[in-house]
């Protein structure tokens, strides 16, 4: 059996361990502490400057407290792109509010900016009263349509939260992802652009949000001597060894997100000739996707395979490749919240498949995963 060749993995740029080293001898082996500050600063500095980071024990820590702060209650909507990963949308349900899913376009695979509109209006009529919040993601580090959604939200006043879990380092007409909304996740789990072995953090657009955040991240704790609360609190910080690794992986994020493209960029090579194999692309130069996952659709009619048929060809040659996120209307969990489509997310979901993407793949590695999808084509 040839080695296995995995989806994506975590890439260590060779600081990581002297920030832990410096924790160690510091003994500031505890949640909070200057990885963490450093960290925080360095996030953003990368982002431009304007925003408040918070660094947090995960993204969806990072959606919860973000969603708490847009005054999210029980019984209220708020809005989700559908094709996502289950974390984008668990933050509404743990606040005790309903999701309201949105169908992705075909440009970017994004939050439909129509559907989202048609979802306003109809959940006003039937409501009484105005979605909280609007959760739109960018997939796979693909830019949403943000200036259509901004447009939309601002129009009928309802705050965005978008979900950069996937998107650091992507930009929209220039802007960095994780800029446009009220407050933005940002994800560091073992699988994403930079790692902290596990971690998030949360975009505030003001120092007030993001005090509230660190507050509330601390369990909520009064300026007091003693312990004292006067709201419910969560353990949500980031620990300072964790933070340690961060700092290391931002000295390489603009590496990974370049190595990142340029597999994109060798897979679209090798594959251009294959009939019925397309790939989720910048629209146009607006949309600077970071690559963090290379997807294609697969054309059964026209490929003479279907996307299962793939998987398994690339698993028996032991190689992981996964399928698209299973729309969150599709799942068993919340099928039964209101859904606005037309089939787009779930034609995606059905003959999407995502390629081993990660900096350390070589280019045996690549030539490996294009085989499969070639002798697969030649049999057809
Ligand atoms: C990874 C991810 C999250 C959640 O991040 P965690 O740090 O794993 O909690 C949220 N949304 C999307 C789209 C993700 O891919």
């Amino acid at each position: 059996m040839q080695q296995k060749i995995w989806l994506s993995l975590a890439h260590m740029g060779g600081q990581e361990q002297q920030f832990i080293q410096e924790a160690f001898d510091t003994n500031w082996v505890v949640p909070l502490g200057p990885n963490v500050d450093g960290f925080e600063k360095d996030l953003e500095g990368y982002l431009g400057g304007e925003k408040h980071i918070i660094a947090l024990s995960s993204g969806t820590a990072a959606i919860h407290l973000g969603l708490i702060q847009l005054g999210v209650q029980p019984g209220d909507d708020v809005i989700c792109q559908s094709l996502t990963f289950s974390a984008s949308a668990n933050p509404i349900k743990y606040l005790g509010a309903n999701p309201v899913f949105i169908d992705s376009e075909p440009d970017t695979w994004n939050m439909d900016p129509c559907m989202l509109e048609k979802a306003i209006n109809e959940r006003i009529q039937v409501t009484g009263k105005k979605p909280k919040a609007i959760i739109p993601v960018h997939l796979y580090g693909m830019p949403a349509k943000m200036d259509e959604i901004m447009e939309v939200a601002n129009r009928y006043e309802i705050p965005v939260l978008e979900d950069a879990a996937e998107a650091l380092g992507s930009k929209y007409k220039g802007q960095f992802c994780g800029t446009f909304g009220e407050f933005a996740c940002l994800s560091f789990n073992g699988n994403k652009i930079i790692t902290t072995s596990g971690g998030g953090a949360l975009v505030c657009s003001t120092q007030d949000e993001a005090d509230k955040t660190k507050f509330l991240a601390t369990q909520a704790r009064d300026k007091a001597p003693h312990y004292q609360h006067s709201e419910i609190g969560y353990n949500y910080r980031l620990s300072n060894i964790c933070a340690g690794i961060g700092r290391g992986q931002m000295l390489v994020l603009n590496d990974h997100i370049a190595t990142r493209r340029e597999v994109n960029t060798k897979y679209r090579k090798f594959l251009e000739k294959v009939p019925g194999i397309s790939f989720q692309s910048n629209p146009n130069a607006d949309f600077e996707s970071n690559m963090w996952l290379t997807s294609i659709i697969i054309d059964p009619k026209v490929a003479g395979f279907n996307r299962e048929e793939l998987r398994l060809a690339m698993e028996a040659q032991n190689i992981e490749t996964r399928p698209l996120w299973k729309p969150m209307h599709l799942q068993p969990i919340f099928e039964k919240y209101p859904f606005y489509g037309n089939g787009t997310s779930e034609k995606l979901f059905e003959n999407g498949l995502c390629l081993p993407s990660h900096p350390t793949l070589s280019d045996d590695d690549i030539k490996r995963v294009v085989g499969v999808i070639i002798e697969l084509s030649s049999k057809n």
